[in-house]
């Protein structure tokens, strides 16, 4: 169990010392030479004894260095990484990207001092200053690796505007979404650097491993992706190392607001923190947590990490919730509501499994995480509160779909491919909609069955449309053609 406690110190004269004239701490250096990126041993820490084995298998995944510096108004985040990138692809790799999706969300970040194994890099940005393109000194060979560092420097955004509150200071919390740069995927299309859509979520990355030192201010409340390794204390800041992976993405929040409830399930940890006067709130976003952990344990497989996290957010625009590895972000005011709070903790919990175990576009196929996420969620209503939960759940999707006069739009196109409020509509309504209707055609035994033999064959893998279909079909031996184009196929 990790616990994050506050060792507060009065602000002294020698503070200047430690922040440079941009009122930004610089963050403290590793080296390449330190490192060994074969031993993923410290992970161990962040995974269940069931799931220790998987570090054995992937061992050529992508792991990140990070020290990131908090300033002491939270303006700003200023980094150092180092990244070990092997090419997993079939083909030579002439340039590695990396996504800057704080650019896209009203933040500026702006990278300089690229290396490639300890040499000077060229770079450059390009897809509206959200992708970063490093050029390789040589290509490079399938099955070999590299070593890129890189710094860069965050000013986040003072206004929710383009984030939904996702990332930036609100209301005493710093969420850090995407703060960082990382790779995406790379397939037969090439790397994953399309514009997203402000309407859905923008990360598809494959599962990595990140270790870092975040330095803040003694009184802040870090909570973050993995768990808790190290800590150490300089006069007014606090270092905290964390250890996250497998996992998709690392993901902040810093607050000197925060209080916390946690409890177990198996041999994880839940945290629940909250804001004063939210006792209520956090006592249910707890018992939620632990509940549909337990429901999604039992269907989908177990859920890896030895610690969960959540977090209050001042989300904004319409959001609620979101998920992020080992971590959610739940709506303030979601906590006055405690209907909504159950039905929100429970799935961005199930993002667990459908987002971060189980990888997907979330920019070209978002049915894949949100609608088998909404899904899953009427089972933790059918698990937890019986028959009329699962009906209640049924009837939410068809008042969600009937906001479109139930048009059967496909629910496999990109997010930027539905107008408005349509996406909410085809995705969060039609989209469970169409998983009930293949639980119907192809019994719901069979159903069950191909769910979890699915959810066990891609863990940390990525999926998509078609792998979807073929993994159905061929467990269930029946054609599902047809099904597919009435209800997904554009
Ligand atoms: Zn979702």
């Amino acid at each position: 169990m990790s616990t994050f406690k506050n060792f507060s110190k009065p602000i002294v004269a020698g503070v200047m010392l430690v922040i440079t004239a941009c009122g930004c701490i610089s963050p403290a250096k590793t080296t390449p030479t330190e490192v060994n990126w074969n031993d993923l041993s410290v992970y161990e820490a962040n995974l269940i004894q069931g799931e220790h084995a998987t570090l054995a298998t992937m061992s050529e995944a992508t792991v990140y260095h990070l020290d990131v510096s908090i300033s002491p108004n939270f303006g700003t985040v200023n980094g150092h990484q180092e990244v070990r990138y092997i090419n997993r692809e079939t083909v030579e790799l002439p340039s590695v990207y990396f996504r800057l999706f704080s650019n896209e969300s009203g933040g500026q970040e702006v990278v300089s001092v690229v290396s490639v194994d300890g040499k000077p890099a060229s770079f450059e940005t390009t897809s509206s200053s959200s992708a970063l393109k490093v050029t390789l000194p040589a290509a490079l060979k399938p099955g070999d690796g590299i070593t890129i560092s890189l710094d860069f420097s965050l000013t986040l955004p003072l206004t929710t505007e383009q984030n939904f509150g996702l990332l930036g200071y609100f209301n005493g919390v710093l969420a850090l979404d995407s703060f960082f740069p990382i790779i995406p995927v790379y397939d037969e299309n090439g790397w994953h650097i399309e514009a997203t859509d402000p309407d859905g979520d923008k990360t598809y990355n494959d599962a990595a491993f990140f270790q870092v030192n975040v330095t803040a201010p003694s009184n802040t409340t870090i909570v973050a992706s993995g768990v808790e390794i190290a800590r150490s204390q300089q006069e007014n800041n606090q270092t905290i190392t964390f250890a996250d992976g497998p996992a998709r993405d690392f993901y902040l929040v810093a607050s000197n607001q925060l209080a916390l409830k946690s409890t177990t399930v198996g041999e994880t940890t839940v945290n629940s923190y909250y804001l004063q006067g939210k006792q209520n709130g956090a006592d249910r976003a707890l018992s939620t947590a632990v509940d549909a952990i337990r429901v999604f344990n039992n269907r989908f497989g177990i859920y890896p990490y030895t610690e969960f996290d959540i977090v209050p957010l001042a989300l904004s625009g319409g959001g609620i919730g979101m998920e992020y590895p080992g971590i959610v972000g739940i709506g303030m005011s979601v906590y006055d509501n405690l209907g909504l709070l159950e039905e929100t903790v429970a799935h961005e919990t199930g993002h667990q499994w459908f987002y971060n175990l189980i990888g997907n576009d979330q920019v070209d196929q978002p049915w894949l995480d949100e609608s088998l996420t909404q899904y899953v969620t009427g089972l933790y209503y059918l698990d937890i509160h019986g028959q009329d939960g699962w009906n209640a759940s049924k009837s939410g999707w068809n008042s969600f779909w009937s906001r479109t006069l139930k048009a059967e739009i496909p629910i496999g196109m990109p997010v930027s491919s539905y107008p408005g409020y349509t996406y909410g509509s085809i995705i969060y309504g039609r989209g469970p909609l169409f998983l009930v209707a293949l639980a119907d055609f192809l019994g719901g035994p069979i159903f069950d069955n191909c769910l979890r033999g699915y959810c066990e064959n891609f863990r940390w893998q990525v999926v998509d449309t078609a792998s979807f279909e073929e993994w159905f079909q061929s467990r269930s031996g029946k054609d599902l053609n047809a099904i597919f184009l009435k209800w997904v196929l554009p």
